[in-house]
């Protein structure tokens, strides 16, 4: 996905995410991918939208020159900051895609497996920048961990992509009236069981034929709740509730 300010933010491939081996080896020599925990079978989700654009079927014995990367798939994405984007997924069990594909982030695309160059099943993540392998991990967030404390994650001054915060959802207000004195009451108390009226949140007004009620402004959950009870009452139907924005 990309953010409000065009960062982008790819999905894990996978469902857990243990990374085994970073975009450096323990032994310091490059790597240019993260390998993720994975037994054979684990399904394999696209990390963003875009079509297949390479799929490779595994000849069951090479594991040098491409072939390495056993059954694999590669997708591309939209341009980041004007430069072409992929990511790939090898050592697959099973490819479920085809060059051409349209996925979307998300989408199962096969599944996990040891197929290639590999001594035992994990997922091997690329993302691929102009066509040069970066470091997967500054195009993920940090909802991951690593098999050990030994495994590379982050060169200086890299670090993972911050998840945007939930917008809260718009607060409202609930305006029930004229309603009888007694349905005042009710309102009045309910309003003091959800601890609105010790937050100010209440108001009782005079509306000539009777009174009005005016609860806010309230969280969405709070509305559902005041509607329900102006619904019991009988005061929805009778068209004596109004939520606007507060
Ligand atoms: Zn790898």
């Amino acid at each position: 996905m990309r953010l409000a300010d065009g960062t982008v933010l790819l999905g894990w491939p996978l469902a857990q995410h243990t990374v085994t081996a970073g975009n450096y080896y323990n032994d310091g020599s490059a790597h240019n991918a993260i390998d993720l925990r994975a037994a054979a079978g684990t399904p394999a989700y696209a990390a963003e939208d875009g079509p297949v654009d390479w799929v490779q079927a595994w000849d069951g014995r090479t594991t040098t020159g491409v072939q390495s990367y056993g059954n694999a798939v590669r997708i591309r994405h939209a341009d980041a900051g004007g430069k072409s984007l992929q990511t790939r997924y090898a050592h697959l069990s099973q490819v479920l895609v085809r060059p051409g594909d349209a996925v979307k982030a998300g989408q199962l695309i096969g599944y996990s497996g040891q197929s290639g160059n590999v001594t035992a099943p994990h997922l091997h993540f690329e993302v691929i920048l102009d066509g040069v392998r970066r470091n997967p991990l500054v195009w993920l967030d940090d909802d991951f961990t690593t098999a050990s404390p030994a495994v590379y994650t982050y060169a200086a001054g890299e670090g993972p992509v911050a998840r945007p915060a939930q917008q809260p959802a718009a607060l409202q207000r609930v305006v029930i009236g004229p309603v009888t004195a007694g349905d005042a009451d009710i309102l009045q108390k309910f309003a003091a069981w959800l601890g609105l009226d010790a937050r100010g949140l209440v108001r009782r007004e005079d509306a000539g034929s009777g009174a009005r009620v005016v609860l806010g402004p309230l969280s969405a959950g709070d509305v559902r709740m005041t509607v329900e009870l102006a619904d019991y009452l009988g005061l929805t139907q009778a068209g004596l509730v109004k939520v606007e924005a507060a």
